[in-house]
């Protein structure tokens, strides 16, 4: 189990490497904060180095023959026996993850459970791992496919969803037989160090699932870099993930990253308006509007625009803003100080740009909301395709309304943007429902339901800027952590000149 460091302040936490708890290298460590209440300090985290990063992936590299040798169903047991740890400590792990992260409670519950979801998953898939029987051209002769893992894998996470991602990576990337290294975002450390806790205790052999905490710069490059890595599967913004996977293309290793969105609802004039207006104020406000998936655009149509706005603006002004850990809270505080005043920028920015403000607009401010980082719920009106509010990803509780004449001019509006990863349209109308499902460009599309959501067994992911590499989660999510090998078996027992028809 971890080790406290008795001479710290507050809770040390160390990397995990080879199955223990170790100071990092640099022998530094940073404190982490609740956004919601700066004087509530979660514990010191190392801020770690490539000395650490290369303990880590020795580890790693020690597991792999043992764990890639081991059969799929036995790894499938141990990822379930995490399962059972985690539905037990399900309160402590929601707990840490609403501190660190700020989404409320209820969220942070919801969040928690769709990891264990993942987990589940998964363990299933120990029993599945599969490649292909086909024929060959040739007499007595097996010819197949066999999937097979890549080796040490590095993980680098966001803060925003601190246990589903890194669960929806490192449930396919263990169940497939590689060993792990993780890099969490400095942000939200704390959660993954729960989660590196119950593999232990569920067994994970020493060195399978390594942990090492610190700067993107230090321990992200460094993964990338190590020769000793095989492939990297990133979530995060654009700007890092772009500039990662021309890193590790230089060293032709594989990558997925999974980045931004400016996810679009189209309401259509026949729409279920009550049922839109519920679908939007959950996609744009829930979790602070800091997910990948959230709704960032609202595509009204023209009949409907006045009374949709009315009652976004409604709602939006009822949600109450204040710590995740206070039940009657709606909305939670952004994740730090550079996400708020990057949210005031882009508020500030819109009003510029001609947009009108109907709701929120402003950082909270006055008794609890001054021990945290508090904007908020915006909305605006009159926004253009053409604006930056438009198009630029704000990842804050912040959307912008465009008032269109049909669905042609709404699903034009909905794919001119460079990212592509979730897109919704509220219609009674199933013709024009199929119609969107067919020609939005976008990895995941709703029809009467919010931009947000995943589930472990559907592929997870998004279209053109969004997204580089394989989908993650369900099946696919497991291909990316295994590598082809296809194979003849002739057994005729004769040597054969040529192999011609
Ligand atoms: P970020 O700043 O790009 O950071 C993501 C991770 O990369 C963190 O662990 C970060 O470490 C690390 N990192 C930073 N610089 C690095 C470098 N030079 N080399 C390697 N790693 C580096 O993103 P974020 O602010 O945490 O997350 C928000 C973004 O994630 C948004 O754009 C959101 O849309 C996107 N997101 C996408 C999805 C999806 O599935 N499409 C899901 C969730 C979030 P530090 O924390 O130490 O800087």
């Amino acid at each position: 189990m971890r080790k406290p460091d008795s001479s710290a302040q507050v809770q040390r936490y160390r990397n995990f490497i080879g199955g223990e708890w170790v100071a990092p290298m640099t022998g530094t460590y940073a404190p982490n904060r609740n956004p919601a209440d700066l004087n509530d300090i979660l514990g010191e985290f190392a801020v770690s180095g490539r000395k650490d990063v290369e303990a880590a992936v020795a580890a790693a590299k020690a597991a792999f023959p043992a764990w890639s040798g081991t059969p799929g169903p036995a790894r499938g047991r141990m990822l379930w026996r995490a399962v059972e740890l985690f539905r037990s400590r399900l309160d402590d792990l929601a707990r840490m993850l609403c501190r660190e992260e700020g989404k409320t409670l209820v969220e942070a519950k919801g969040e928690i459970q769709k990891g264990i979801a993942l987990f589940e998953f998964y363990s299933g898939e120990g029993f599945r791992t599969h490649g292909k029987t086909l024929p060959s051209e040739l007499r007595s002769t097996f010819t197949y496919t066999l999937r097979q893992p890549l080796g040490v894998v590095a993980l680098i996470t966001p803060w925003n969803f601190p246990f589903a991602i890194p669960a929806w990576k490192s449930a396919p990337a263990l169940i497939t037989g590689n060993t792990v290294v993780m890099k969490p975002a400095s942000g939200t450390p704390g959660t993954a160090m729960l989660m590196a806790e119950i593999f232990e205790e569920a067994g994970l052999p020493q060195g399978v699932f390594n942990l090492v905490t610190g700067p993107g710069g230090a321990v992200g490059n460094s993964l990338v870099d190590h020769p000793d890595v095989r492939a990297v599967s990133f979530t995060g913004s654009n700007a890092v993930g772009l500039a990662l996977n021309e890193r590790a293309a230089r060293r032709g290793i594989r990558v997925t990253c999974e980045m931004g969105g400016k996810n679009p609802v189209v309401v259509l004039d026949d729409a279920d308006l009550e049922l839109a207006t519920a679908g939007i104020l959950q996609g744009a406000y829930g979790s602070t509007g800091q997910r990948c998936t959230a709704t960032a655009r609202v595509i009204v149509q023209r009949g409907v625009a006045p009374k949709l706005v009315e009652a976004l603006t409604a709602g939006a002004k009822r949600l109450r803003v204040g710590n995740g850990l206070d039940p009657n809270v709606d909305m939670g505080p952004t994740i730090d100080e550079g996400q708020l005043n990057t949210d005031l920028e882009y508020i500030r920015i819109a009003q510029e740009e001609g947009a009108t403000l109907v709701a929120g607009g402003k950082q909270l401010t006055g008794g609890a909301h001054d021990k945290g980082f508090f904007v908020e719920p915006t909305l605006f009106t009159g926004v253009k395709p053409g604006m930056r509010i438009h198009q630029e990803e704000v990842f804050g509780p912040v959307v912008g309304v465009v008032e269109v004449g049909d669905f042609e001019e709404a699903l034009a509006i909905a794919n001119a943007v460079d990212f592509g990863l979730a897109s919704s349209l509220y219609t009674r109308d199933v013709n024009v429902a199929m119609r969107f499902v067919e020609r939005a460009e976008a990895g995941m599309v709703h029809v009467n339901n919010p931009t947000v959501g995943g589930e472990a067994q559907l592929p997870f992911g998004g279209w053109k800027g969004t997204g580089v590499g394989e989908r993650e989660m369900a099946e696919e999510g497991a291909e990316f952590f295994t590598q082809l090998k296809t194979v003849f078996v002739d057994y005729t027992g004769q040597a054969r000149a040529a192999k011609i028809y």
